[in-house]
């Protein structure tokens, strides 16, 4: 895996080729394999445990450390946690609690010591996809420990269904010029990419000086987009989810921790 990318820039770069095209699919697939067989471990999926078998090593250092990293903390997460089947939203939810308060506030603080120390003394603008970040956002910007500006894009979702549409569309744009800035774009779940690498192309074309992505939760084995966050809280398995800032047709979005829509009620 010689072409195993250092960052972004030099993937953007040297995307033309078909050769390029093949690494960065390799890469990513593999990437998902190991990333999943450590969640599917902890939430004790065997379908995607088998996953590792397809596993090759395929990363470069500087990547191995980061995928280390996040194995460790999903590794670190608290077991299962049964959802009270006495509280308000237990007829909606499925039976395990997916990430507790307590994995997430891990997460959020792992997340922003690493941008705290890669930011720091640079001009940053964090950009928030509303309306699902607003909960992550908050916490995550007031853990920070480095001056940055704060601004929010809303672009077009799911609407009231489970399953993304491929249609970006921006509702509300940033008010920030972001020329020159370095823009650092979060939102609080990767699905297909698409809503991600639209926007972070967008925003390269405003001539950013730089611009990373940072997202709670990944669901790396969905990826359409041809996009890897470069801050990733945790990955999530493929269920449609719910809770901190995340709703299922506007409902749920108020739970502190993040559960999984009971799959009978949305597929017949
Ligand atoms: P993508 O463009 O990556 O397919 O979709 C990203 C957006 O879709 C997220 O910002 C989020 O609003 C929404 N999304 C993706 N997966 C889920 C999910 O499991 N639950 C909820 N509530 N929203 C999701
Ligand atoms: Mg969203």
């Amino acid at each position: 895996m010689a072409l195993c990318l250092k960052s972004h820039s030099h993937l953007a770069a040297a995307a033309t080729t078909s050769q390029t095209l093949k690494s960065v699919r390799t890469y990513n697939e593999t990437m998902a394999a190991r990333l999943l067989a450590t969640t599917a471990r902890r939430l004790a999926m065997p379908a995607a445990a088998a996953l590792t078998a397809t596993t090759a090593a395929a990363c470069d250092s500087q990547k191995e450390d980061r995928l280390e990293a996040l194995e460790r903390r999903i590794a670190a997460l608290e077991p299962r946690k049964t959802n009270p089947t006495d509280h308000w939203a237990s007829d909606l939810l499925a039976a395990d609690v997916l990430f507790s308060e307590r994995d997430i506030e891990q997460m959020v603080g792992s997340l922003a010591t690493q941008i705290s120390r890669d930011y720091a003394g640079r001009d940053v603008v964090i950009v928030g996809l509303m309306d699902g970040v607003f909960m992550f956002l908050a916490d995550l910007s007031r853990k920070i420990d480095t001056q940055h500006q704060l601004d929010f894009i809303s672009a077009s979702s799911y609407g009231l269904g489970t399953v993304s549409s491929g249609n970006v569309r921006i509702k509300k744009d940033a008010d920030t010029a972001l020329a020159g800035k370095h823009v650092l774009l979060v939102d609080e779940i990767c699905d297909s990419g698409r809503t991600l690498a639209s926007l972070k192309l967008l925003i390269s074309q405003r001539n950013a000086a730089s611009v990373k992505t940072c997202v709670l939760l990944d669901k790396v084995s969905r990826r359409q987009a041809d996009i890897r966050p470069d801050y990733v809280g945790a990955v999530c398995p493929d269920e449609f989810v719910v809770g901190y800032g995340m709703d299922w047709g506007g409902k749920l979005r108020s739970l502190p921790f993040v559960g999984v829509v009971r799959r009978e009620l949305y597929e017949s």
